[in-house]
């Protein structure tokens, strides 16, 4: 095994809000073998170690973007899945790329329009492409007439229509077979649907309970997208692990969150909101009509919904609906500048969310997000201090290095 020691770094190691000025890592194979302050190092420790000074450039550990979409090609929110898949799989390789030179060395999927989630999974473990760990999803889980269902048969591509208990049960048992490790499964609807609005549950309790018990059993987390206090009770109820939006929140909402805390994470996803009032008339869906529709009501509620989750200490993730036209593959650390700027965290919070957080929502056993003995060596170097301006991790030209299972990447965006 090789080891390399990072020295003069400024060291974020995610485990609080710490920042080291002259901090040292030092890896030995796939892991960290130590870590701290450059002056404590034990003399012999990198005896063997190949150096890599980094004078005072950012360390910090790779993120996890915690509702990915690598099979979305940056089109219209209305022709995800119109790609051939040939060409669809080639962008997923180019989209993988692009996330992990952003510094995201693990992903959680909330959707894969045809199923490229598991190659893609598969062709990145074996080494093939350049990507994150992947949490791999499969299509979309849904009612008749939910929000997956979309009314255009181009997006059958995109889900699994099941009603009742025991066709939810069959349609995870394929999801599980097809090889994924996360069912996404749609609990309300969405302001631009014109058959499923925010609010209105698309599944019974006991189509969800299924479909979860189903998961749970077969070893797949469940990922949801649920923007109201019913559809976020719900899936409270039901033991969903990733709860995408919660948007709207109520008293009995929170409170359910609080008591599960430690077993479930919510990730706002707020790009989609802001990028469809700032760029929407791009797609031809003008500011004034999303206002109407009610996303600048979403993105007041959602502020206010974060701030009640952090006064109770759920986890909040970053990441979510990047992919799209509006939103596209590579920027997703618009969102750290997103939980700064609009839900007021500081920028080593915003970073806890992004790392530790985030590598416990994909890991439960504490190996990713933090930079501590013996966790993976997952790690990004940056030219520039996010401490002090959160948005030097949306430029290219400062991310340095992207470390994941100790493999160093210097040329992911070049
Ligand atoms: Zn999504």
């Amino acid at each position: 095994m090789t080891k390399l020691l990072i020295t003069r770094a400024r060291l974020f190691a995610a485990v609080d809000e710490t920042v080291t000025d002259d901090g040292s890592v030092l890896i030995d194979g796939d892991r960290i073998a130590w870590v701290g302050p450059t002056g404590q190092l034990p003399p012999t420790a990198s005896d063997g170690a190949e150096l890599l000074d980094v004078d005072g450039k950012f360390v910090m550990p790779g993120m996890t973007e915690s509702h990915v979409h690598l099979s979305y090609s940056n089109a219209h929110p209305s022709q995800l899945d119109r790609q051939p898949i040939p060409i669809a799989m080639l962008d997923a390789v180019d989209n993988a790329r692009a996330l992990l030179g952003f510094g995201f060395t693990s992903a959680i999927s909330f959707g894969s329009a045809q199923g490229i989630d598991v190659p893609l999974r598969h062709a990145i473990n074996s080494g093939r492409v350049p990507g994150p760990r992947l949490l791999a999803s499969e299509k979309d889980l849904g009612s008749t007439g939910s929000n997956a269902d979309s009314a255009a048969p181009e997006s059958d591509g995109r889900k699994r229509i099941a009603d009742g208990p025991w066709a939810a049960r069959a349609a995870v048992r394929e999801v599980a077979k097809a090889g994924a490790d996360v069912v996404k499964i749609f609990l309300d609807g969405e302001a631009l649907s014109a058959h499923a609005a925010p609010g209105v549950l698309s599944y019974t309790d006991e189509e969800v309970a299924a479909a979860c018990d189903e998961a749970h059993r077969r070893n797949l987390r469940v990922a949801c997208h649920a923007r109201s206090a019913g559809a976020v009770k719900q899936a409270v109820r039901h033991g969903v692990d990733f709860i995408g939006h919660a948007n709207f929140l109520d008293d009995e909402a929170v409170d359910m969150l609080a008591a599960a805390r430690d077993r479930l994470f919510v990730g706002p996803g707020i790009a989609w909101e802001i990028q469809l009032l700032e760029r929407g008339h791009e797609i031809g869906l003008g500011r004034n009509l999303m206002e109407a529709r009610g996303y600048q009501h979403e993105i007041d509620e959602t502020i206010s919904a974060v701030k009640r989750l952090r006064e109770v200490g759920v986890r909040i993730l970053i990441g979510g609906d990047y992919g799209l036209s509006i939103t596209p593959h590579g920027s997703n650390a618009k969102d750290l500048q997103y939980f700064v700027d609009l839900f007021e965290m500081s920028p080593a919070e915003a970073l806890l969310c992004a790392t530790r957080d985030g590598g416990l929502a994909f890991d439960p056993t504490g190996m990713l997000g933090t930079l501590e003995q013996e966790t993976a060596a997952d790690l990004v170097i940056i030219d520039g201090d996010p401490i002090d301006d959160i948005a030097v991790l949306q430029d290219a030209d400062r991310m340095v290095g992207v470390m994941k299972a100790g493999v160093l990447h210097d040329d992911l965006l070049r």
